[in-house]
């Protein structure tokens, strides 16, 4: 393989300019040409790209976002978008791409594959709703980021005798959630994988812990969960404490990657390259049992994500 591209999809997330850096410092070591493509597939649609070398990927390390920028591209999902995208590949002649992104853009990167351009997924968003991983390169800075932000709302919480309930990012996965809710203490937890009676559920925690003399209250609850507004009233309402609720929103998704983000990027663009070297394609890195290991793109898109049940219990026993 002399040439590859490199390029990152969907939602944004710190680590991925590590994950580049070491995908373009790996290829050049190895005498492989690349070009990285900006916004995701649309650059690729588009023939929006450029070579780099050692040097382009300097100092930005630390930075979050991504240097290649990213979008969300639906003309990629139709066939005439696939052929244009196939075509820049030709054009350059890239011979494989590495896709750092999530399912969405795993879901592309299997069908470029199919279309006879190999490529490797490697997962990088904040939300760690990946199946296939264990882990995905921005959860670590977004969790921190989140406990940051709501230690800073405990202050006021706390001098006030108040209680907040906090919008946290995830859709349909509550790891950020039930992460952060763990280690800022927060009464009660609110996750999409377990919805039953979510007002009754947190109503109940408040008013037993207040019968302890406890205050103030923090309840974390997942943006998929949605109406954290309604339920900081219902909480007023039944439980006589003054009650405010905070949306997180994009604040969680910027900052300089921590440490495990860098060394997790830095390992997967590493084996990113690797795979293609061996002209291995259709393949993701992912991080199982802290290994960084390699599936076949489809069957780690077939596989079942498992809320950590453990987790949420000692969440439930310890806040009080
Ligand atoms: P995140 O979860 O962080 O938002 P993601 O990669 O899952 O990341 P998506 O918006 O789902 O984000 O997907 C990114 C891009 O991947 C889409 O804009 C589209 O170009 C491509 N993509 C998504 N789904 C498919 C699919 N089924 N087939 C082909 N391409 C797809």
């Amino acid at each position: 393989m002399k040439t590859i591209g490199v390029l990152t999809s969907g939602g944004d997330a710190p680590g991925m300019n590590a994950a580049i850096r070491a995908v373009v410092r790996t290829a050049c070591e190895n005498g492989i040409k690349v070009y990285g493509i900006n916004r995701g597939y649309a650059g690729l649609i588009e023939d929006d790209l450029r070579e780099l070398n050692i040097r382009s990927v300097s100092d930005i390390i630390h930075r979050g976002g991504t240097m290649l920028y990213t979008a969300r591209c639906k003309e990629f999902r139709e066939e005439s978008g696939m052929q244009k995208a196939i075509a820049t590949c030709k054009k350059y002649g890239i011979e494989g791409l590495v896709v750092i992104g999530g399912d969405g853009s795993f879901r592309g990167a299997r069908d470029l594959s199919l279309r006879g351009i190999p490529c490797i997924g490697i997962p990088g968003t904040i939300d760690n709703d990946i199946a296939s991983s264990d882990y995905t390169i921005g959860y670590d800075t977004c969790l921190n980021t989140i406990m940051q932000m709501v230690d800073r709302v405990r202050d006021t919480v706390e001098s006030h005798s108040r209680c907040v309930v906090v919008e946290v990012m995830g859709n349909r996965c509550g790891d950020l959630t039930l992460n952060s809710g763990i280690a800022v203490g927060a009464t009660a937890i609110v996750i999409p994988e377990i919805r039953d009676d979510i007002e009754k559920h947190v109503i109940d925690r408040i008013k037993r812990t207040q019968k302890t003399d406890k205050k103030h209250f923090i309840i974390m609850v997942a943006e998929g969960i949605g109406g954290v507004e309604e339920l900081a009233r219902k909480i007023e309402k039944n439980c006589g404490v003054e009650t405010r609720a905070v949306i997180l929103g994009h604040v969680q998704r910027g900052g300089s990657p921590t440490v495990r983000d860098r060394v997790a990027a830095s390992q997967m663009g590493y084996k990113a390259v690797q795979l293609l070297m061996e002209g291995v394609g259709n393949r993701v890195v992912v991080q199982k049992d802290d290994h960084i290991v390699d599936y076949d793109i489809y069957e780690a898109l077939n596989m079942e994500r498992k809320v950590n049940n453990e987790l949420y219990k000692i969440a439930h026993e310890i806040s009080i």
